[in-house]
């Protein structure tokens, strides 16, 4: 394969990234001048050793040294609530519950939605990792808000997780809770502005 069929396909595994975008990408590159690729390049290269996934919440971070492992900001911020952990699907949507500045507990990333119908659900989302977090933590844990997107696979993820998770749950005493309706069917978490993820937050049941 040629290096321009080539590269497209590599961007057509991108979340998102049809082949005819893919081919699109490749194009723009071949436009730009070449300090833009070395740029480019530099960044992807030092992208698996500057960021670090996060050894207790599973988000990925800018590390502040060059050794491996250890928590993020978040996690190992004693300012937080440590009552309440919100359980998300991905990176992005906990930036954006963030960036609207109105929670403050910590979180737990599952990594991922579980297709239904999903054999080994263990594979797609961080499924046991959570649950030994909610072990370890028992004792601070009062409560497990799911915040999952309104689609299908996601409500799906949402009830699979909270089977999983009730057994712990009920032996802790924690409560679990849904984000409410405030999200309109379809929305992913990452696209809801900061009111109507407060309005979600506080609609929880
Ligand atoms: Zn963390």
């Amino acid at each position: 394969m040629d290096p321009l069929n080539k590269l497209a396909s590599l961007f057509a595994e991108f979340p998102g990234i049809g082949s005819r975008q893919s081919r699109r990408f490749v194009h723009y590159l071949l436009k730009r001048d070449k300090a833009y690729i070395t740029e480019l390049l530099r960044l992807i290269e030092e992208l698996k050793e500057s960021v670090s996934e996060c050894s207790r919440c599973h988000r990925y971070f800018t590390k502040k040294h060059r050794e491996a492992g250890g928590e993020c900001a978040i996690c190992s911020d004693k300012g937080r609530d440590r009552t309440m952990l919100m359980v998300v699907e991905k990176d992005s949507d906990l930036d954006a519950i963030e960036r609207s500045g109105t929670y403050h507990g910590l979180y737990f990333v599952l990594g991922g939605i579980l297709p239904i119908l999903e054999k080994h659900p263990e594979s797609k989302i961080r499924i046991g990792a959570l649950l030994t977090l909610l072990e370890k933590e028992s004792i601070n844990i009062q409560e497990v808000i799911l915040a999952c997107a309104v689609t299908p696979e996601s409500e799906h993820t949402a009830e699979y997780v909270r089977n999983e998770i009730v057994p712990i749950a009920e032996a802790h005493l924690m409560t679990v809770t849904t984000l409410g309706r405030g999200l309109s069917t379809g929305t992913e978490l990452e696209y809801s502005d900061a009111d109507t993820l407060r309005y979600a937050l506080e609609g929880r049941k």
